[in-house]
């Protein structure tokens, strides 16, 4: 049986993390535990962190710390991931963050954290080609566009570009990531944490990658 594994996966949005996080969830059989879905569905269900937690997420702004730490800490306490462990996408992004996570972690540490690498000019590219369906949340691109007239193939919803899709918007979130996670992978490269891949080429061949990485961590070679 395939070990647990305790990992963060950083990168730029658009770097593939979602998909690879899912893959890498599957293979070493522990959650995904992404803060984007964890407030989307806060903010869906409709609650007073849901409100709070949409403003800025509308503005494009990051949460408080405290309040990302408090959620992120209240999951990982569930059994599944005190067990086996978890794949965190989303957090920590500022520094303070991950001295917090040191803390919540400190009786099972991190494995790895994992620095997904595409080059700014990629990923401005991928996301301002990217469309999706208002209805089912189903991903296209101008490359891959849904059969017939922009109307999504699973259930015949409107697709069409995510306000926060545009390259303003794109580069808005670029400079918070370079403010914010550049002096967070320092500080994890310092801690002996840090592994970088390259996030560039075919999405199988990235996750070979990946499962190479994280395996040469968690299984270190004797002799
Ligand atoms: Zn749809």
């Amino acid at each position: 049986m395939i070990p647990g594994v305790r990992l963060v996966l950083l990168g730029r949005q658009g770097a593939g993390k979602g998909t690879q996080c899912v893959r890498l969830a599957r293979h070493f059989v522990v959650p995904h535990l992404s803060t984007g879905d964890m407030l989307r569905s806060a903010v869906s269900e409709g609650t007073d962190f849901g409100r709070k937690a949409k403003e800025y997420m509308d503005s494009g702004d990051l949460l408080p710390d405290d309040v990302m730490v408090g959620m992120v800490a209240e999951r990982l306490g569930r059994d599944d991931s005190s067990r086996r462990g978890f794949i965190l996408d989303g957090f920590p992004r500022t520094v303070g963050q991950a001295e917090a996570l040191a803390e919540i972690t400190v009786e099972k540490p991190l494995d790895a954290v994992i620095d997904l690498e595409v080059p700014e000019d990629v990923v401005i590219q991928r996301i301002s080609k990217r469309r999706v369906c208002k209805d089912c949340g189903t991903n296209y691109s101008v490359d891959t566009p849904p059969r017939y007239d922009w109307t999504c193939d699973n259930c015949g919803g409107e697709v069409v570009q995510r306000d926060d899709d545009t390259e303003e918007a794109i580069r808005h979130r670029l400079d918070l990531y370079r403010e914010h996670t550049e002096p967070l992978i320092a500080w994890y490269e310092h801690r002996l944490l840090l592994v970088a891949v390259d996030g560039l080429g075919h999405p199988d061949e990235v996750t070979r990658r990946l499962i190479r990485a994280v395996d040469g961590r968690t299984r270190p070679v004797v002799g």
